[in-house]
């Protein structure tokens, strides 16, 4: 399995970032991009669309207005300061809001407009008249769930008699309550729970079921299992959506096995180059020479902000207390805070409220961070046998080619650490030139 990518951390001198399940970190990654997000993600991709039935015409739209919605409905999407679909969006959503509702699996990375596009589905289908469970959305937390109710209520303001009640742990309705709200955002265990045991919801008057984050959901021990027995209880008319932002063999498999005769659209992933950074490297002899390097590149050019990668949290630490004896304004992301507490650093940090961040592998990855124009390895990175780790380097300093800004990064070496840095400079065949941290006229 490849989920160990969030936990790019867990090298041998290293255990304290490890212990955390991968479904809970992959969930905790996910969770922190939906607090930190404010744009969608631009993509240079095609949209690929499969659809089921291939000789049926395939529509896309560019406009809201095309799609016929409901006018509280197009109130609500104009509102959150939406002009027009996404790329996804723009084919995605008339297969969702056909007629009669066509099944669809769609896998983009997050930011792309998924969320939006199926509550939209949601919103559209239901009957604010009819006072029973309409819609079924499974996410993979508690928290998760949390960020999609909102995202319908923001985008359901104006409709008016619609509602949204979680099925989470912790939220306990009395046997034999009639349910009246329109649409169910739960976790799988506990929509069981609700369905089976407890009566509270009726699973033949479904009408469109939601599984959202699928890549995360799979990863998380029991949820495939609980999401297939709720899914073979739906009528064959209920409308099936799945949602992935990453598409590995597995997920793919419980896709198609949980969603009958999709159409399915996929919008690729933008690489990450190092085409558009200067990369440079700077010889010390320890971390006290490595903070002196630093600090001369600090005060010999001029930066936006700076975000400073060290391996362990202990050199991170350190690093951190040294930079704010010295007056920087600096701040620390660290894998002890919760995510809330690491979305309230990045967003601090997002805001020009802090210059340099300093953070370890494990809270940065996959979170970009557009206006930051340096990076420092202050330690590079490697594997757990000491090799370098060519992936993570690539996740720290890489930018996106089309809309990623020129950036530069520094590499602070040990003597000893000087061919791991060769190796790096030859497996991405790019230049990284040594720099003497005396002279900074060198950089240009
Ligand atoms: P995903 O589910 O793929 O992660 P979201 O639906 O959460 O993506 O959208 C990412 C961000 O973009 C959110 O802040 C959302 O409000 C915004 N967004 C979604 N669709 C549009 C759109 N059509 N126009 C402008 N912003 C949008």
């Amino acid at each position: 399995k490849s989920t160990t990518v969030t936990n790019v951390d867990g090298s041998v001198n290293n255990t304290e970032e490890d212990g955390e399940e991968d479904g809970v970190e992959l969930a905790a990654n996910s969770l922190l991009n939906k607090l930190i997000r404010q744009s969608l993600v631009e993509s240079s991709h095609r949209v690929e669309v499969l659809q089921k039935d291939p000789s049926s015409p395939l529509y896309s739209v560019k406009t809201f207005e095309e799609l016929r919605l409901k006018e509280e409905l197009l109130k609500g999407i104009y509102a959150m300061g939406f002009n027009r679909p996404s790329k996804i969006q723009e084919m995605a959503l008339p297969m969702m809001l056909a007629h009669p509702p066509q099944n669809l699996i769609a896998q983009s990375q997050s930011g792309t407009g998924k969320t939006a596009a199926f509550v939209l589905a949601m919103l559209s289908r239901v009957n604010a008249l009819e006072l029973f469970p309409q819609c079924l959305c499974l996410a993979p937390t508690y928290e998760l769930a949390l960020q999609t109710g909102r995202v319908v209520e923001r985008m359901g303001k104006f409709c008016v008699d619609v509602q949204v009640m979680y099925a989470i742990r912790g939220n306990r309705i009395p046997r034999g309550t009639h349910v009246t709200k329109q649409i169910i955002i739960g976790t799988p265990g506990t929509v069981l729970d609700w369905c089976f045991k407890q009566k509270l919801i009726d699973l033949t008057k479904i009408r469109v079921f939601v599984l959202d984050e699928a890549d995360v959901m799979i990863d998380t021990q029991g949820f495939s299992d609980q999401s297939i027995r709720i899914q073979r209880a739906l009528p064959s008319e209920c409308q099936m959506l799945l949602f992935s932002a990453t598409f590995e063999d597995s997920v793919w498999q419980f896709a198609e096995r949980i969603i009958p005769d999709p159409n399915i659209i996929k919008l690729r992933k933008e690489e990450l180059t190092l085409h558009n950074i200067r990369q440079y490297y700077v010889l010390c002899r320890n971390r006290k020479d490595k903070y002196q390097a630093l600090c001369n590149i600090y005060g010999g050019i001029t930066i936006g902000q700076a975000i400073i990668f060290c391996q362990t949290r202990q050199n991170a630490k350190w690093l951190t207390v040294e930079l704010m004896q010295d007056g920087h304004q600096v701040s620390l992301l660290s894998g002890e805070l919760t995510v809330d507490q690491r979305a309230s650093v990045i967003q601090r940090f997002r805001d020009g409220k802090e210059k340099v961040l300093v953070t370890t592998n494990v809270c940065a990855r996959g979170i970009d961070v557009k206006q930051v124009t340096i990076v420092v390895n202050f330690d590079l990175p490697v594997n757990p046998a000491e090799e370098p780790d060519y992936e993570t380097y690539l996740h720290r300093i890489g930018r996106t080619g089309r809309f990623g800004r020129k950036g530069l990064a520094f590499n602070m070496i040990e003597v000893d650490k000087l061919p791991l840095l060769m190796k790096i400079q030859d497996h991405f065949n790019s230049s990284i030139k040594q720099l003497n941290p005396e002279d900074m006229d060198e950089i240009e």
